[in-house]
């Protein structure tokens, strides 16, 4: 006989970043393990939930995506709100110049997420490996230095990507 299932615990994750870094095409492959070569941009936001099966736990993911939000000034407070995890996305083959990253080591004071949150920081379009302009230790050194998470991943080849919400998901607590 199998053990009961345990009760998922829902969590809140909002997507960070540049546009076009990737971000939709990252839940998108989260959720229904799909691509698309040329996707269509985000309007407004979108919201997308998504289970995560661990051995001791089931985090349910509220997934917020929303296109508009380069500058992280401009995000609407309802967006993050109550959003207890972020998956903050940059291009390998991009200079990262989000001014979300910025804020976030300049004024981490000022930031919603408080230090019991969860931030990963993903470096998505891992199979363009040969237009890379972002090393890997570059990325990792900061992430550490921020206490964030960090991940390489293709939303394309799929490479990664239920990593990323694994090991966010893994941090979750089973009691909240
Ligand atoms: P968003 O604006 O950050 O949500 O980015 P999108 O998910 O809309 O993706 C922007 C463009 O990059 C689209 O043309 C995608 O097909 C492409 N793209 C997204 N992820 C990858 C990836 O991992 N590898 C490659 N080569 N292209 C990707």
């Amino acid at each position: 006989t199998s053990s009961p299932q345990p009760k998922p615990v829902q969590v809140k994750l909002v997507l960070l970043g540049e546009a076009a870094v990737g971000k939709s095409s990252l839940v998108l492959r989260f959720v229904n393990n799909e691509f698309h070569e040329n996707k269509e941009p985000t309007i407004g936001a979108a919201f997308l939930t998504q289970k995560c099966r661990l051995e001791d736990k089931i985090i349910k993911f509220e997934i917020w995506d929303t296109a508009g939000q380069e500058r992280f000034a401009s995000l609407a407070p309802m967006y993050y709100r109550n959003a207890q995890a972020a998956v903050v996305a940059y291009d390998i083959t991009k200079q990262v110049s989000c001014p979300f990253l910025h804020a976030l080591s300049k004024t981490p004071q000022k930031h919603p997420f408080k230090p019991k949150h969860y931030i990963a920081l993903v470096g998505n379009k891992l199979d363009l490996e040969s237009e890379r302009t972002v090393p890997t230790e570059e990325a990792q050194a900061y992430a550490t230095e921020q206490g964030l998470l960090f991940t390489e991943a293709s939303a394309k080849t799929g490479e990664y990507v239920m990593e990323v919400f694994t090991e966010i998901a893994k941090k979750i607590p089973l009691e909240q």
